[in-house]
């Protein structure tokens, strides 16, 4: 039996419901740009409190999309987190801007305000956040940091639907995006969201994503726009997921419970903060030796993966002259974190399956 990493939670009635607004869909013709699409973003913005949500093709473009909306181009400095997806900092480098990094703070994985303090300066442009693994990141002194300093504050919230901050959801604090791959709380398959509550960031966004068509005339282009748009039949999906997306939430809580009140035997494992407000996307632990725990786990029947690697480390970033202890506490980070086996329908037995496996492994 294989415990797969991550798994879409898609019920019997999820299934019957998104087959019906599919349905509609083909029998109306209206496959892309319809009122599924429109129905999807309207549900969005009011599950998180903002003015505007634009349903994108995927997180990743909607990363792009936001950059170039706000006007960070070519030479633009933007700070972001090492340790997160390779979209974030890469969403940078598409528009033309010089990604620089800023290190973590290593109990929250999150970006730490001390250091942006400090890498800040005139030249930067912009400041991607990323809330690591459903964690929201501390977005008071982050905030204060930017307006100090006239920068541009953009959410990569792609792990983090349903976060709160001081009562505040993750992706409401400025410009944000979410994605909805199918390892996310919520998925559409594939696609995106982009939210903002700035009236001309949602007119220029909405334009970019449909081939910089100018009010959506047929052959009229205001920009060299993309094909950047979500479907109806991809908005579907997202639809009635959505409605359970808090009740997934708690799941998913209930189930971190579960493998931290088990793994606390185990005190060589490092088991994750359960901060006020956090949704779990992942369940990741810390542990000395991960390379030959991880390989004994899956050996076993249960996958589990290092995560994340820090982003200045992969190719592109060494080629552009990122080096090894650039960003010590990340690269210390990555090199003891495993992600567990981590989904809604997980059973108790399952997750104390892997957490004693793991465990024992520990004490080798
Ligand atoms: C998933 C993810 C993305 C990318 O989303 P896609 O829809 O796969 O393009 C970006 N940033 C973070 C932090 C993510 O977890």
């Amino acid at each position: 039996m294989l415990i797969p990493l991550s798994k879409p939670d898609i019920g019997k009635s999820d299934e019957r419901a998104i087959l019906r607004i599919i349905g509609k869909c083909i029998r109306t013709g209206r496959l892309s740009r319809g009122p599924t699409v429109a129905a999807f973003e309207k549900q969005f913005s009011d599950y998180l409190g903002v003015k505007h949500s634009l349903a994108i093709s995927n997180g990743t473009a909607a990363l792009h999309l936001a950059l170039l909306a706000h006007g960070i181009g070519q030479g633009d400095v933007v700070l972001t987190t090492p340790f997160t997806f390779v979209s974030t900092s890469n969403a940078a480098l598409y528009v033309g801007a010089r990604p620089k990094f800023v290190d973590i703070n290593p109990k929250t994985y999150n970006i730490d305000p001390a250091k942006l303090q400090e890498a800040i300066n005139s030249k930067t442009k912009a400041l991607i956040v990323v809330h690591v693994f459903g964690l929201p990141c501390d977005m008071k002194p982050i905030m204060e940091i930017c307006e100090d300093h006239h920068v541009t504050l953009i959410e990569d919230a792609c792990e983090a639907l349903g976060a709160t901050y001081q009562g505040r959801k993750a992706g409401s604090f400025a410009t944000s995006c979410f994605s909805f791959y199918p390892n996310k709380v919520v998925t559409t398959a594939e696609g995106g969201m982009l939210c903002t509550d700035d009236d001309r960031v949602m007119q220029v966004v909405d334009s970019l994503r449909n081939q910089g068509r100018k009010g959506g005339e047929w052959l009229e282009h205001q920009y060299v726009g993309f094909n950047y748009r979500m479907s109806d039949v991809h908005a579907a999906i997202g639809i009635p997921l959505m409605r359970k997306v808090d009740r997934l939430n708690t799941i998913r809580e209930k189930n971190a419970k579960l493998y931290s009140n088990t793994l606390k035997e185990y005190p060589q494992v490092k088991i994750p903060p359960d901060v006020d407000g956090r949704t779990w996307f992942v369940y990741v632990v810390e542990v000395d030796d991960r390379d030959r725990i991880g390989s004994e786990l899956n050996k076993a029947g249960i996958e589990c993966k290092p995560y994340f690697p820090p982003v200045h480390l992969q190719t592109p970033y060494r080629l552009m002259g990122f080096k090894e202890g650039d960003f010590p506490v990340c690269e210390n980070v990555a090199k003891r974190v495993l992600a567990l086996p981590f989904f809604t329908s997980m059973t108790p037995k399952q997750i104390g399956h892997v957490a004693k496996t793991l465990g024992e492994l520990s004490r080798r």
